[in-house]
């Protein structure tokens, strides 16, 4: 061991915002509470590069830290990405500018620090978060599963304390695994179509999108007098349901039932292929009143179908912090990446 352990620095590169923290070597975060300055990623990489160099900048200055004492850098943004950092070929909604398509995001910021920078997609760093916040000291033992419903439902796998990227970087990607329709849509329900293509996949229910394309005009139809009806756009409706839920209104929770529902199903699947001590979710249920959170877990615990084994060592939590855990995940697989760790 070095004399000094030093520090790491994880940042969080969202479509408007870039979040920082710093984590020092016994895994203390020595932010608690969102440190957040502009991404600039529609104005391509040159500009988002020096933005987050000047998120690095401001993150020492207000910790204190001085950047010699900085070993690594944890770098998270959106997808799709590979598992090192290269932005997909095409582009994608937070990275449409041109410059971005192909473009290694890591090796540039890594250059501009002058500093390792370890990289990984949003919904793993959260994963990993999720993991070490419940796991500790133990997070090595065991290992995790997360869902987390945003626009899409992004999230992520951990085996003994680490992500499982895959050999193209697109491990996780639960959002796409297919789950059983039979007995979570109504009778003439039609089967929800996702972005990705796939029809019937778990984001296709458990998304914002989801709301939106599949859910929202079905339930609609079935409550033709409810406000949401009158939103002016299934955009804007979309977004609303939530708030609704949350007041306990019977369409909304309709909605709130299927992707609950949807996410059971998809860690029943995920039971059957890696058996994790824990079932992560996270997303804007995170931040709703508590019975309502707690009523959206229930079903989702009711509709994992574990073994009696497998019960009685399951664990169900929310993602938490959740606007932290992107840059705060970082920092730890920033911190896992360091030698003897
Ligand atoms: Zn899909």
């Amino acid at each position: 061991m070095p004399s000094e352990p030093g520090f790491v620095v994880g940042l969080d590169n969202g479509g408007n915002k870039n979040n920082a923290t710093v984590l020092d070597a016994a895994g203390r975060f020595l932010v608690d509470c969102m440190v957040e300055s502009p991404s600039r990623v529609l104005e391509g990489p040159d500009v988002a590069v020096e933005a987050l160099a000047q998120a690095f900048a401001a993150i020492l200055e207000r910790t204190g830290i001085r950047r010699e004492q900085v070993r690594v850098v944890g770098l998270d943004t959106p997808g799709p990405a590979s598992a090192d950092g290269v932005i997909a070929s095409k582009g994608s909604t937070n990275f449409a500018h041109e410059g971005w398509h192909g473009y290694d995001f890591r090796g540039a910021l890594e250059r501009r620090l002058g500093l390792p920078v370890v990289y990984n997609n949003d919904g793993n760093a959260a994963a990993l978060y999720a993991h070490y916040a419940l796991f500790g000291a133990e997070a090595g033992k065991h290992s995790s599963v997360s869902a987390i419903v945003g626009t899409g439902l992004g999230g992520g796998v951990i085996e003994s304390g680490w992500i499982v990227k895959g050999a193209a970087g697109m491990a996780g990607e639960l959002g796409h695994v297919h789950i059983p329709m039979y007995g979570l849509l109504a009778e003439d329900q039609p089967v929800p179509e996702c972005n990705c293509g796939f029809r019937g996949d778990a984001e296709s229910v458990a998304s914002l999108t989801g709301i939106e394309k599949n859910l929202l005009p079905y339930w609609l139809v079935r409550f033709p007098d409810h406000e949401l009806a009158r939103a002016g756009s299934l955009a804007r409706a979309a977004k609303l349901v939530r708030g609704y839920g949350e007041k306990g209104d019977p369409m909304s929770r309709k909605i709130f039932e299927q992707q609950a529902m949807a996410l059971g199903r998809l860690f029943t699947i995920a039971a059957n292929f890696t058996d994790p001590t824990a079932y992560f979710v996270g997303g804007g249920v995170v931040e709703t009143a508590p019975e309502f959170r707690e009523w959206v877990l229930a079903i989702v615990r009711e509709h994992t179908l574990l073994r009696d084994e497998q019960a009685r060592v399951a664990r169900f939590a929310l993602v938490p912090d959740l606007d932290m855990a992107g840059a705060r995940g970082a920092a730890v697989a920033a911190l896992e990446s360091l030698p003897g760790r």
